[in-house]
């Protein structure tokens, strides 16, 4: 299977760090900002970097961009650029469209005119670590939608020698224990039988007000 080629716009933070993520992962990368600087930092940490402006269609075209599998648009502060950077490449047809977006606003725009996915980068990081400041134990807090999370949990004393079973953590709490780790191990999809250790995280989906009953009866 050919192996997945990715087009990534903008070199700032965000997108110059998924950029290099996925050549540091083995993927063929190409990078590309107006800025000649910019294009320049990251030029030894991906497969080619070009200074291009992502709004001149034509220079889009010489780029070869719609033969790329998945482009990421990760212009945060130039909401216009952004806009129409998005426009010109889902009326080129690109297969997969992964924009930034900076605010509510910008992402409404960006979904209406056919981004595929919106991402919002530091709400979702301002989220993560808003949950893990409330409580140390939950390490992680990932939104999978309005209403619905997956977060990882760290076992709290009371749950030690326990299986899931007696735990009853469904019927209890309405939440899913997706996971246990134990070290560097992933214990996919538990039995009921399965007893939690100390040390264990537990990933667990729910409801987020189900999340936050099961986190604070359990936090110590
Ligand atoms: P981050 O928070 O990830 O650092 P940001 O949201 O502040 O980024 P910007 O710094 O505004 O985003 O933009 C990211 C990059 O996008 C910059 O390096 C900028 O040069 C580049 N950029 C802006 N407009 C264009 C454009 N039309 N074509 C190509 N690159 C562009």
């Amino acid at each position: 299977m050919k192996q997945k080629q990715f087009a990534i716009i903008g070199m700032g933070r965000f997108g110059s760090s998924v950029a290099r993520s996925l050549h540091t992962l083995g993927y063929e990368v190409l990078a590309i900002d107006s800025s000649e600087q910019r294009t320049q930092e990251v030029v030894n940490m991906v497969t080619h970097a070009v200074q291009a402006d992502s709004t001149d269609e034509e220079a889009l075209r010489a780029l070869g961009i719609r033969n790329f599998d998945v482009i990421v648009v990760a212009i945060g502060e130039d909401i216009q650029a952004s806009i129409l950077t998005t426009l010109i490449l889902k009326d080129m047809g690109v297969p997969a469209l992964i924009v930034k977006a900076q605010n509510e606003l910008h992402g409404k725009v960006l979904t209406k005119i056919g981004a595929d996915k919106v991402i919002y980068p530091e709400r979702d990081m301002g989220v993560r670590v808003a949950h893990h400041l409330i409580s140390p134990n939950i390490l992680d807090y990932i939104e999978l939608s309005d209403d619905y999370s997956i977060a990882e949990i760290r076992a709290s004393h009371s749950m030690f020698g326990k299986s899931l079973r007696e735990l009853d953590i469904r019927a209890k709490y309405g939440c899913n224990v997706m996971a246990l780790k134990t070290g560097d191990k992933m214990n996919i999809a538990p039995y009921a039988e399965d007893q939690i250790k100390e040390n264990d995280i537990l990933v667990v989906v729910g409801r987020n007000e189900n999340l936050q009953r099961f986190e604070e009866t359990f936090s110590e």
